[in-house]
């Protein structure tokens, strides 16, 4: 479902990814855990092309994000538009540590905006859809409020929903509760484990412990720009092979 093939991405002389091969199947919830710095919110923008890599290939659903040939087939890779590596980006719904919905729309028009205006769905439908979407997160009475009108969680509740509307493939999530109030971490993260239980792709970099520990099918720790371990979470939390895993979670667990 997901590929990523030898991701590399520098900033001038700092390389910031170094090579990360990773596979993910239809279905699957991968948790990223690794220290600040480590490249974790890059990978992620790596892989929904808001940054393109230095080098290397993310595949999605056998299509090339950026080009518009297999690297499995002869003939050099044609390098797509702008516009059209935005279509293939659709298949991609990215939810922020910042909620960033757009704060002069109400909840229910930030989540209609994308599918009617790139993906031309008819308001009604749009709307229908919107309130359904509402539900899943528990908003639905919130619909005819305004961001600023709602509190974090609830923001970010709105946000997974507006990523929701254009039916991703693939979700995203950066830290998606890091910015919260302890409080408010925990409808959020309910969510996030309804959609992983209905069966939704999912990438999810993560603080939460505890939420890659229950809902993760593979966690994958990073460090430096590689990554260092992966496996399920009762093998990479509860039993880290390698030093630089034990140490990251001794400061985190
Ligand atoms: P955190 O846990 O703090 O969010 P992270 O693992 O997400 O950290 P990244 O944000 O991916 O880390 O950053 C990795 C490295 O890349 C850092 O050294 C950072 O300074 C650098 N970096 C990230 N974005 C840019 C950019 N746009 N320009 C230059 N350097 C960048
Ligand atoms: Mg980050």
């Amino acid at each position: 479902m997901v590929r990523l093939e030898k991701i590399r991405k520098s900033y001038g002389a700092n390389e910031v990814l170094r090579g990360i091969d990773l596979e993910i199947s239809a279905g699957e919830v991968v948790c990223i855990l690794g220290p600040s710095g480590s490249g974790k919110s890059t990978l992620l923008r790596c892989i929904n092309y808001i940054e393109k890599p230095t080098s290397g290939f993310v595949i999605v659903d056998d299509q090339v994000i950026g080009f518009r040939k297999s690297p499995r087939s002869h003939g050099a890779l044609r390098e797509l538009k702008d516009q059209e590596v935005a279509r293939q980006r659709r298949a991609m719904g990215m939810v922020f540590q910042r909620f960033n919905l757009f704060p002069h729309m109400t909840v229910q028009e930030n989540i209609t905006h994308a599918p009617r205006l790139v993906k031309r769905v008819a308001t009604k439908k749009a709307r229908e859809r919107a309130l359904e979407l509402l539900g899943t997160v528990g908003l639905r009475d919130r619909a005819g409020a305004y961001p600023g009108q709602l509190s974090g969680g609830q923001q970010q509740r709105v946000a997974i929903a507006r990523a929701l509307a254009m039916d991703p493939a693939l979700m995203l999530f950066d830290e998606p509760t890091s910015a919260l109030d302890p409080e408010l971490v925990g409808d959020v993260l309910e969510v996030m484990k309804d959609l992983a239980r209905q069966g939704l792709t999912m990438i999810v970099v993560t603080h939460e412990i505890g939420f890659a520990r229950e809902v993760a099918d593979r966690v994958v720790f990073m460090d430096n720009g590689e990554i260092i371990e992966q496996g399920p979470p009762r093998e990479v939390i509860d039993a880290p092979q390698h030093e630089r895993t034990r140490a990251f979670l001794s400061r985190v667990l």
